[in-house]
């Protein structure tokens, strides 16, 4: 169920998150605007995607991608936040995030501790850059929806 709506290419504005101290984890997550979380299909499963992601017109990268509920509104509206696999040398609010979303990791899970949410995010990492390795997924990289001026928004292009 949870690969129903992949690939699923989207893009939007990076906004401000609810400060859960994702960065200070060294995992910072931008996150979309509440409009294009609404514009995701509404029966996409919660939990732990990759896939690729790009800022603005730069460089096509690996990515880790949650889709959880949203405590800023009581967790009746999903959040959607993705981990790029690079480093930045700034941050990027305001900026356009293109990203294709590729496969699925794992639901969301409660932790007992933040030593054991790290440690899982990390293996996720590791899943993501595997994966993304693969030929198939690969090509993917290479798709012109990283390449399109902004506003041709293709999701079945
Ligand atoms: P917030 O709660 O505002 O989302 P985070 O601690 O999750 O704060 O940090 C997210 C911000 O960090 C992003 O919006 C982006 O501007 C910046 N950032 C820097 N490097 C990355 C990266 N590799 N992946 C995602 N965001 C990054
Ligand atoms: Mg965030």
């Amino acid at each position: 169920a949870a690969m129903r709506h992949l690939p699923y290419f989207c893009r939007g504005e990076v906004v401000k998150g609810f400060g859960r101290g994702s960065k200070e984890l060294g995992i910072p997550t931008a996150n979309f605007s509440e409009q294009v979380v609404e514009s995701f299909p509404s029966d996409i499963s919660t939990g732990i995607y990759y896939g690729w992601a790009c800022v603005g017109n730069g460089d096509v990268h690996k990515m880790v991608l949650s889709i959880g509920w949203n405590p800023f509104y009581k967790n009746i509206k999903k959040s959607v936040e993705t981990h790029i696999i690079h480093t930045f040398k700034e941050d990027f609010y305001g900026e356009i995030l293109s990203i294709v979303i590729l496969g699925y990791i794992r639901p969301e899970n409660n932790f007992d501790s933040l030593e054991a949410l790290i440690s899982a995010i990390q293996e996720d990492i590791e899943e993501a850059k595997r994966q993304l390795d693969l030929p198939e997924h690969l090509k993917l990289k290479e798709d012109n929806f990283f390449h399109l001026p902004e506003g041709k928004m293709v999701n079945n292009h």
